[in-house]
C-alpha cells in the first residue's frame, strides 16, 4: 500500500467488540483481567494502551519501520534515545539543532557522563573526525532549525556503519512524507509530532521509530520503567491529524514554494533561506533526498530589529509564537524566541541575525498568505 493509504489503514482496523470504523480513545488506565494473568494483551496504560498501539503502528509504517513508539513530547523522544547510553559514552551531535535537545545534550545528560561534542554541520567530515571510540550515536536534523541547512543523510550513514555508530535522525521539520532516514541508512528516527505528525497545533508529542528489535526492546522497557508516554486523548488526536499528513504537506510545499519565490525578489528582505530555491546550497541535495522542500522559510530583512518590528506588526493572517507544523501560518522570531537563551554573539556566529524571522507557512490560500507579508514588507522596508 502507498502512504496515503497506510496513513489512513495501518493500525486502524475496525474496532472488533463494536465495529467502530474510528480507533476509539481509550480512555483507561487499566484492563479487567478474566482470571489471574489471563488479559486482551492489555493490563495498565503505562505499559500499554489500544490507542497507543495504534498511533504506534501507523508512525513505524509511514516512516517505513518495523517498530514505533510515542512519547510525551519529542523531547521525551529524544530523552528516550539517550537513555540506550551511559556514562564514559560519547556523542556526536550537528550543531544547527532545535535548542530544546542542546539544552537536553548539554545540560541534563552530560552530568550522566554521556559527553556531546557539537560538530560544524556544513562539513560532513567533520562527523568522522570527532567519532572516537568510545562514540556510540551520531545526531542530526536536516533540515535544520532555523537556518534550513541539509546534510546528506545516505553519505553520514555510510561514516557511522563503517564506524559503528547509530544513526539517529530528528525528521520532525522533513516529516515522513517527504523524507524517510530510515530508507537511506539511518537507524533511528526521531519525530515531535507536535509539529506535522498532528499538525493542527492542539497538542505536544513524540515518537521514535526504528528497526532494530534489540533496541526497540531497551526503548520499550524505558517507556514503561520511566513513563512519559502521551495519554490517549492527545494520541487520537495525532491519528486523526496524521490521516491527511500527505495533503497538508503538498499544500505547505506548495504554499512554501509560491512564498519563498515572491519572498526572494522582494526588495525589503536581505535573504530568503528555502532548500526549494536554486540559490540554496543544498538545493540539489533536498531534490535528491526529499521529495519535496517543506512548509519552512527564513528570512533576514533589511533594518535588523526595528524592522522586525514594524514587519510584525502589521502582520494579521501570521500569528507571531513558537512552534510550526499547524496548518495556521506562523511567524517566529528567534532571537527572542527558540534562541532567546544563546548569548548574542553566539547567535549571531551561527547567523541568526537580529533580523531574522522563521516562517511555518500553512495552508490558507497562498494569496491571502502573500498579501499579508507584502503589506508587512511594506511596512518594514520603512527606514
Ligand atoms: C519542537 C521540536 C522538538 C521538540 O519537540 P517537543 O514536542 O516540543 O518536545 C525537537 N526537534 C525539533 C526539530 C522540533 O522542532
Amino acid at each position: 500500500m502507498k502512504f496515503e493509504t497506510r496513513a489512513i489503514h495501518v493500525g486502524q482496523l475496525p474496532d472488533p467488540t463494536t465495529g467502530a470504523v474510528i480507533v476509539p480513545v481509550y480512555q483507561t488506565s487499566t484492563f479487567a483481567q478474566e482470571g489471574l494473568g489471563v488479559h486482551k494483551g492489555y493490563e495498565y496504560s503505562r505499559t500499554g494502551n489500544p490507542t497507543r498501539s495504534a498511533l504506534e503502528q501507523v508512525l513505524a509504517s509511514l516512516e517505513e519501520g518495523k517498530f514505533g513508539l510515542a512519547f510525551a513530547s519529542g523531547l521525551a523522544a529524544t530523552a528516550a534515545v539517550l537513555t540506550l547510553f551511559q556514562a564514559g559514552d560519547h556523542i556526536v551531535v550537528g550543531d544547527d539543532l532545535y535548542g530544546g535537545s542542546y539544552r537536553l545534550f548539554e545540560k541534563v545528560f552530560k552530568k550522566f557522563g554521556i559527553e556531546p561534542t557539537f560538530v560544524d554541520f556544513d562539513d560532513i567530515h567533520a562527523f568522522k573526525d570527532a567519532i572516537r571510540p568510545n562514540t556510540k550515536l551520531v545526531w542530526i536534523e536536516t533540515p535544520t532549525n532555523p537556518l534550513l541547512k541539509l546534510i546528506d543523510i545516505k553519505a553520514l550513514a555510510k561514516i557511522t556503519k563503517k564506524a559503528g555508530v547509530l544513526l539517529a535522525v530528528d525528521n520532525t521539520f522533513a516529516s515522513p512524507y517527504l523524507q524517510k532516514p530510515l530508507l537511506l541508512g539511518a537507524d533511528i528516527v526521531v519525530h515531535s509530532t507536535t509539529k506535522y505528525i498532528a499538525g493542527h497545533s492542539d497538542l505536544i508529542g513524540g515518537a521514535v521509530v526504528l528497526n532494530d528489535k534489540a533496541i526497540f526492546d531497551q526503548l520499550k522497557f524505558y517507556q514503561n520503567a520511566t513513563g512519559a508516554i502521551p495519554g490517549p486523548w492527545d494520541v487520537w488526536l495525532t491519528i486523526r491529524g496524521l490521516r491527511t499528513l500527505s495533503v497538508r504537506m503538498r499544500e505547505h510545499d506548495a504554499n512554501a514554494r509560491y512564498l519563498a519565490k515572491f519572498l526572494d525578489k522582494h526588495p525589503a528582505v536581505k535573504k530568503v533561506y528555502y532548500p526549494g530555491l536554486p540559490s540554496h546550497p543544498q538545493h540539489a541535495l533536498a531534490k535528491k533526498q526529499m521529495a519535496g522542500f517543506g512548509g519552512m522559510i527564513s528570512i533576514e530583512l533589511k533594518g535588523g530589529l526595528k524592522a522586525v518590528e514594524r514587519f510584525v506588526k502589521v502582520l494579521k493572517i501570521f500569528r507571531l509564537g513558537e512552534s510550526l507544523g499547524g496548518v495556521e501560518s506562523l511567524m517566529t522570531y528567534p532571537a527572542k524566541m527558540s534562541h532567546g537563551s544563546v548569548p548574542r554573539e553566539e547567535r549571531l556566529a551561527r547567523g541568526i541575525t537580529d533580523d531574522f524571522l522563521r516562517i511555518s507557512v500553512g495552508i490558507e490560500d497562498k494569496e491571502d498568505l502573500r498579501a499579508d507579508l507584502a503589506a508587512a514588507l511594506v511596512a518594514a522596508g520603512k527606514f
